[in-house]
């Protein structure tokens, strides 16, 4: 799979460093709050990677962080305040409250739109000792220093700063307030690292540096190198965090191990509504949970998305969203009824030239606008014979993960043989022979069913691909 790199401004191809696995980090949401449907399809966008890679059949290895600390509502302001600290006022829940009821609530929705699981979706606050340690490492190096509890990067003593955003030094001029706010510094461009806990804090840790909490960057250096290594191929986030969000990070990881780190940037375009971007502050975002309140399919977010190139900036409306929903259900509808046809030993020749263009097409920089003109092709092919359109659809379901096998599981009846195998089971499992039970119910998995014990009995379905 090539994927564009923000660093390079090349596309490029994903090779694992370790010769084996590819290493993944993506930034991921801030729970304080519910996330939207914009900081979804930034989500998205890690998942399809994933997605891709392994219908290639390469190995993945997948992190995404939780911040349930360190984003301020300005950084640079000298009233800063944390979001958390703001929400937990709001809310009259404690810190860790907060951070579980919206990380519960970031998975739920995530589950809704098809993202599959991460390996490991490490929270900051858990992570402070390793902080603490690449802080120090830092120090070590000549990269940051100390005013009054406070640690700061120091941007001058990293010659590359600036390579990922552009932003270079000689480009960055000071705020109005900067030198004010923090007077400690020796840079404009200096940034923190660590920071003393002012009065009234919540959340705040001991550090060699005094009581404090950790700076908006940190935690992904720290936990990204944690868990991948110190070196790892693909790091994915929303455009708006290549500055200062990823620049920063660079900064950090490069500095403390002097040398690259992440391979590939991967840097998603925002989903916008009535030409803004989709932000709280903007009061115009939506949630998974509106689009199940509207009877629409959240998975129908995940096709309309399909329709515009991850890079690019997409307009969100309920008109083209309610196409897609009308759309995905046709879909299934139609690979229900391919279902009942017969399915073929090998592909003809024409389904493989429609499988190649597909693979190509989503290996080609996640071409998803591409690879749905293919899925159109092969729906309205008059020569395709019902079973191959099936066996495409269904595979290629892998990468597109809109549940195109729903409506046919839906109508799915056992056969009279499968109705027997469970009547038989069930008598099995009333006499206790619990071994010609086991033995009945592998041959049901053999079948490619699933099968559930319940109070009634033995009740079966198709396997989910
Ligand atoms: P946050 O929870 O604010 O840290 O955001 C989580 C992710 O969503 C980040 O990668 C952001 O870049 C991304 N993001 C925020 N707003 C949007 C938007 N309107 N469209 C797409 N991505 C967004
Ligand atoms: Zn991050």
């Amino acid at each position: 799979m090539r994927l564009y790199n923000s660093l390079t401004r090349q596309v490029e191809e994903v090779q694992p460093v370790d010769g084996r696995t590819v290493k993944m980090y993506s930034c991921g949401p801030t729970v304080y709050r519910y996330a939207h449907l914009g900081n979804m399809r930034t989500f998205m966008l890690g998942d399809l990677i994933k997605r891709v890679l392994q219908f290639e059949g390469q190995p993945v290895y997948w992190v995404m962080n939780i911040t349930d600390v360190g984003h301020m509502v300005d950084e640079a302001s000298p009233d800063a305040v944390d979001k958390m600290q703001l929400a937990v006022e709001d809310e009259g829940l404690s810190p860790a409250e907060i951070a579980r009821k919206y990380e519960q609530a970031f998975h739920e929705d995530r589950r809704a739109l098809g993202i599959l699981d991460a390996d490991v979706y490490p929270r900051a606050t858990e992570h402070i000792p390793e902080m603490l340690e690449l802080i120090r490492r830092l120090i070590d190096r000549g990269h940051a220093y100390v005013h009054d509890g406070t640690v700061y990067f120091d941007v001058r003593s990293f010659p590359d700063y600036g390579k990922l955003s552009g932003n270079t030094l000689d480009k960055l001029v000071p705020g109005h307030r900067d030198l004010e706010i923090a007077p400690g510094k020796r840079h404009h461009a200096d940034f923190s690292l660590w920071k003393k806990a002012g009065p009234g804090r919540l959340m705040k840790w001991d550090s060699p540096w005094g009581e404090g909490f950790p700076g908006w960057h940190i935690e992904c250096s720290a936990m990204s190198m944690k868990y991948l290594g110190e070196r790892f191929d693909v790091h994915t986030g929303g455009n708006d965090l290549k500055f200062p969000h990823h620049e920063d990070e660079i900064a950090q990881s490069e500095g403390a191990t002097g040398h690259r780190v992440v391979s590939i940037w991967v840097h998603g375009g925002f989903l916008q509504m009535g030409g803004r971007k989709m932000a709280k502050s903007a009061q115009n975002i939506q949630r998974v949970t509106d689009l199940s309140a509207q009877g629409i399919d959240p998975l129908a977010f995940r096709l309309l998305c399909f329709g515009t190139r991850y890079r690019s900036e997409m307009d969100f409306s309920w008109d083209a969203l309610v196409g897609a929903n009308e759309r995905l259900s046709r879909l299934r509808k139609r690979v229900a009824d391919w279902a009942a046809e017969p399915a073929p030993d090998a592909l003809s020749e024409d389904a493989r030239a429609l499988d190649k263009r597909f693979r190509d097409a989503v290996g080609d920089d996640l071409d998803l606008p591409e690879a749905l003109k293919v899925l159109e092709e092969a729906v309205s092919s008059s020569t395709l014979p019902g079973g191959e359109k099936h066996r495409l659809l269904t595979s290629w379901d892998a990468v597109l993960g809109l549940d195109l096998e729903r409506a046919a599981r839906e109508a799915w009846k056992p056969t009279p043989e499968v109705e027997e195998l469970v009547r038989r089971r069930d008598e099995a499992r009333r006499a206790r022979d619990f071994a010609r039970a086991d033995d009945i119910r592998n041959r049901l998995i053999d079948m490619g069913l699933e099968v559930m014990d319940t109070a009634e009995g033995t009740r079966v379905r198709p396997r989910r691909a």
